[in-house]
């Protein structure tokens, strides 16, 4: 059948219609920021006190673009008779942008919970080689990353922090004993 004349062109301005009544999605950055969900991958901050230089994550990287340097530290026996150990010092730790692909493999590795995303992305460089990112930005980075998600009510207490609270409330009570007797008003008169 025959296209009725003129049913092209009426389409078309249904079409220009109803997008002009629709809100504009187009954002206006640099001058607006976009809301971005809190789980973004934009870069990877270290923290670098949880480090132990393992090299999981080097390893594990597909791209193989984290680069670790780190030397052997002896640390002095803890206790008299006892062995000296020798530690992990980490000397340098980047990133090179320019290749990662943003797989997250090195974050799910990592066994000390060193490695996280950032939503930060704004990092665009000139040159390529700017996008090798060492350890001092990474770790600014670091202050970027949203504080983890409430935990579930029913959820069991997490480890650390009942370790944390058992030794808290020891202290509370060892001090509280300590106290007792200078407290007691008849301690003091017998
Ligand atoms: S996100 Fe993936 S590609 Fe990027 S550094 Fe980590 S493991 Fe490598
Ligand atoms: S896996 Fe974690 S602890 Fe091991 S070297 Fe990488 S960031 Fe450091």
């Amino acid at each position: 059948m025959a296209p009725i004349p003129g049913s092209g062109l009426a389409k078309g301005l249904a079409v220009t219609l109803r997008t002009m009544t629709k809100k504009t999605v187009t954002e206006q950055y640099p001058d607006a920021q976009p809301d971005l969900p809190p789980r973004t991958r934009g870069v990877i901050g270290l923290f670098e006190e949880n480090c132990t230089v393992c090299m999981l994550c080097a390893r594990e990287c597909p791209d193989w673009c984290i680069y670790i340097d780190s030397h052997k530290e002896t640390v002095p026996a803890a206790a008299p008779g006892g062995r000296e150990r020798s530690r992990n010092v980490l000397d340098r730790f980047a990133i090179d942008f320019s290749l990662c692909m943003y797989c997250g493999i090195c974050i799910e590795v990592c066994p000390f919970d060193a490695l996280f995303w950032s939503p930060e992305f704004e990092y665009a460089e000139t040159d390529i080689r700017d996008l090798t990112h060492e350890r001092d930005k990474l770790r600014e980075w670091m202050w970027t990353v949203p504080a983890p998600p409430a935990l579930d009510p029913g959820a069991e207490e997490p480890k650390e922090i009942a370790a944390a609270r058992k030794t808290a409330e020891k202290l509370a009570a060892a001090a509280q004993a300590e106290r007792a007797p200078s407290d007691d008003p008849q301690g003091e008169e017998s």
